[in-house]
C-alpha cells in the first residue's frame, strides 16, 4: 500500500501536535520494524524507551492475548487476581513499600504531586495551600496543564496557561541552587536521573547522591522520575542505582508493558503513600488486570533475558563506536547504558536533516531539539546489530 495515501489521512483527519518522520510502520520485530511496503527498519528509539524489550515479545504477546480471553477490566471497584501480585513482584524487584498503578506516564506525576503535597500538609505540617515542590529546568515529566506549568520549554507551555502555583524551578545538577530553594514549606525535589527529552543531559557525578541526603537533612521527599531511564535503559533496573541510593518516590511507565499497553506507576520507599485514603485519588484502567498481567511479563523478561546486563554492555560498545565518528560539527556524544546522544553545534539545525537520512539508509531515530540525536534502541540489541546501524551511521554522520 503507497505510505502517501495513509500519511494524507492523518494530516487531513487528525490533530497536527507531532511532526513524524514519513515512515508508515506495519509491523516489528525485536529491533526490526517494517513499514507497509515492506521495507525493513532498526528502530533505535523505541517508541521513547517504551519498547525496551523489543517490539511484539512474544511472552509477553501471549499474556496479553491470554490474559485478554480470561479478563480485561475490573475496575477498582473490585479486586482482580493480578493487581496484587504486580504489586509484590514490583516490590520484590525494587525494593519498595507500595506501589500505586496509573495508565500514563503523566498521570503518574500527576499522582505523585497530590500524594507529596497531601504528605507536606498531614505529615510534615506545612500550612494550607503553601506547598512547594522543587523541579529542574528542562524538565519533561509530561503534558497535562499542571505538569507543562513546571516546564521551561516555551512551546509546551505557550497559550495554556494559567498554571498550577507551588512549583520553584532551579538548574538541573545543581546542588547549592536545591540547597538554596528549600523553604519549610518544601515538600519534595522532583528530577529526572538523566533529562531524557532535553538530550540525554548527565548530572555531575555524585549530584544524585548529595540531592538525597539534602532531602533527607530538610525533611524533603525526593522523587525521581524514571519513566524514560528506568526498566534496563541506562544498564540499571533503575538508574538511581548507579549513584547508590534509593529514592521515597519513584515514578515508572513506558517500559512498564513493554509498549503492549499503557501502564505506569508510582513506586514508594516512604510511607507517603499512606496519606492518600479511599475516594481520594484513583483512574477507571488503573490497576486493571490486562495490564497488571501484561506488567508482570513485560518485567519477567527484562530480568530473564539479561537485558539489563545487555544495556550496559552493548551501551559501552555503542557509545565507544558513536565516538569514533568524524564531524567537526559534533559537539558531544555521551550516555549511560542504551541511552545514548550525539549533540550537534547549535544552530546548525542539522539533527532532523540527519535523522531523514538515516531513515533512508533503514534506521529510525528521531531528533530532540535542533541539535541532538538520541539513540535508544531496545535492549536486546546485539553486537552484529549495533555494527550494522554504525555502517549507516557512519555513513551519514562524517563530514570529511
Ligand atoms: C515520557 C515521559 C513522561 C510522560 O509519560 P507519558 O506516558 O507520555 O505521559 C514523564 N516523564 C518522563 C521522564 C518521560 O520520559
Amino acid at each position: 500500500m503507497d505510505p502517501q495515501y495513509y500519511i494524507r489521512l492523518e494530516d487531513k483527519f487528525g490533530a497536527h501536535n507531532y511532526k513524524p518522520l514519513d515512515v508508515v510502520l506495519h509491523r516489528g520485530q525485536g529491533v526490526w520494524v517494517w513499514d507497509v511496503e515492506g521495507k525493513k527498519y532498526m528502530d533505535c528509539l523505541s517508541a521513547y524507551s517504551a519498547v525496551n524489550q523489543g517490539h511484539c515479545h512474544p511472552k509477553i504477546m501471549s499474556t496479553m492475548i491470554g490474559q485478554s480471553r480470561k479478563l480485561t477490566l475490573t475496575s477498582r471497584a473490585f479486586r482482580n487476581d493480578q493487581l496484587g501480585l504486580l504489586y509484590q513482584e514490583i516490590c520484590v524487584l525494587t525494593n519498595s513499600h507500595k506501589v500505586l498503578p496509573m495508565n500514563s506516564g503523566a498521570e503518574a506525576v500527576e499522582t505523585v504531586i497530590k500524594a507529596v503535597r497531601k504528605w507536606g500538609y498531614k505529615v510534615k505540617g506545612v500550612a494550607k495551600d503553601r506547598a512547594e515542590i522543587i523541579v529542574c529546568e528542562n524538565n519533561f515529566h509530561g503534558r497535562t496543564i499542571t505538569i507543562v506549568g513546571f516546564s521551561t520549554n516555551e512551546s509546551s507551555r505557550d497559550g495554556f496557561g494559567p498554571f498550577t502555583p507551588g512549583f520553584k524551578i532551579i538548574p538541573f545538577g545543581d546542588i547549592s541552587a536545591l540547597e538554596a530553594a528549600i523553604t519549610p514549606n518544601t515538600v519534595a525535589f522532583m528530577v529526572e536521573p538523566i533529562q531524557g527529552e532535553a538530550g540525554v543531559i548527565i548530572p555531575p557525578p555524585g549530584f544524585l547522591k548529595e540531592a538525597k541526603s539534602i532531602c533527607e537533612k530538610n525533611n524533603v521527599v525526593l522523587i525521581l522520575d524514571e519513566i524514560q531511564t528506568g526498566l534496563g535503559r541506562t544498564g540499571k533496573l533503575l538508574a538511581e542505582q548507579h549513584d547508590g541510593i534509593e529514592a521515597d518516590l519513584t515514578l515508572i511507565g513506558k517500559a512498564l508493558s513493554g509498549g503492549f499497553y499503557p501502564i505506569s506507576a508510582v513506586l514508594s520507599n516512604k510511607e507517603v503513600m499512606d496519606v492518600l485514603r479511599p475516594g481520594e485519588h484513583g483512574s477507571t484502567f488503573g490497576g486493571n488486570p490486562l495490564a497488571c498481567a501484561v506488567a508482570r511479563t513485560a518485567l519477567k523478561v527484562l530480568i530473564e533475558e539479561n537485558m539489563i546486563e545487555n544495556a550496559a554492555a552493548m551501551g559501552e560498545y555503542f557509545l565507544s563506536k558513536l565516538l569514533q565518528i568524524k564531524n567537526s560539527h559534533i559537539k558531544e556524544v555521551r550516555g549511560k547504558g542504551l541511552m545514548l546522544a550525539v549533540e550537534f553545534i547549535p544552530g546548525i539545525g542539522g539533527a532532523r536533516r540527519y535523522c531523514e537520512a538515516l531513515m533512508t539508509q533503514g534506521l529510525l531515530c528521531k531528533e530532540t531539539h535542533d541539535n541532538i540525536i538520541r539513540f535508544t534502541p531496545p535492549l536486546v540489541i546485539t553486537k552484529q546489530e549495533i555494527d550494522w546501524a554504525m555502517e549507516r551511521i557512519e555513513k551519514v554522520l562524517t563530514i570529511k
